[in-house]
């Protein structure tokens, strides 16, 4: 429902989780502008974006939020989780270590955050790395239908899949929650 006094009737927020460097502020760059930037931002701090999209012939808002850098460093606060419908826990598929790091960390650190069932899609980014991929489909697949996760790979940098990410998340919230 709408407590933000924003003109949607309804607004879902929506987080970005996952290892520093895995592409979490391009996808919404992607999304919302359709650009990518080949440098790294390391501000510090939550990064706060918001959106609409047409569901059903309604217009719903969303408020995207990123991490932004902290993650590298310190836990992220409360109130980064407080009130989010859904969440993208996000990995390199060129790096095995941020997969680990979703399951060991970040899964877990949602979990104790949030009270709420919240709608959570998996998401391999920089699907443009083919050649020196180090996560397999399978393995992520196989970690994600055992959560009741959505799993999709993406590329901030050649726009796969990530419309499609952000759709697809916002339209499970919708018919979850209305
Ligand atoms: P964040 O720390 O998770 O927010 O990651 P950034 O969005 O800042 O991206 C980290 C680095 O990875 C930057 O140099 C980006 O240009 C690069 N990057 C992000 N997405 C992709 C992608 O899909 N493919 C490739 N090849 N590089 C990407
Ligand atoms: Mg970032």
């Amino acid at each position: 429902a709408n407590t933000q006094g924003s003109k949607y009737e309804y607004v879902f927020k929506v987080l970005l989780l996952g290892d520093s460097g895995v592409g979490k502020s391009n996808l919404v760059i992607r999304y919302q502008r359709d650009e990518f930037s080949p440098q790294s931002r390391n501000t510090i701090g939550v990064d706060f974006s918001t959106g609409s999209i047409e569901i059903e012939g309604k217009t719903v808002g969303a408020h995207f939020w990123d991490t932004s850098g902290q993650e590298r460093f310190r836990s992220i606060t409360s109130a980064f989780y407080r009130g989010a419908y859904g969440a993208f826990l996000v990995y390199d598929i060129s790096k095995k270590e941020t997969f680990d790091n979703v399951q060991e960390r970040w899964l877990h650190e949602l979990r104790y955050s949030t009270s709420q069932d919240i709608v959570i899609t998996l998401i391999g980014n920089k699907s443009d790395l083919e050649s020196t991929r180090q996560v397999g489909r399978e393995e992520a697949k196989a970690f994600a239908d055992q959560n009741g996760f959505s799993f999709m790979e993406t590329s901030a940098k050649d726009a796969q899949n990530v419309r499609t990410a952000f759709e697809s998340i916002l339209t499970e919230i919708y018919h979850r929650e209305i």
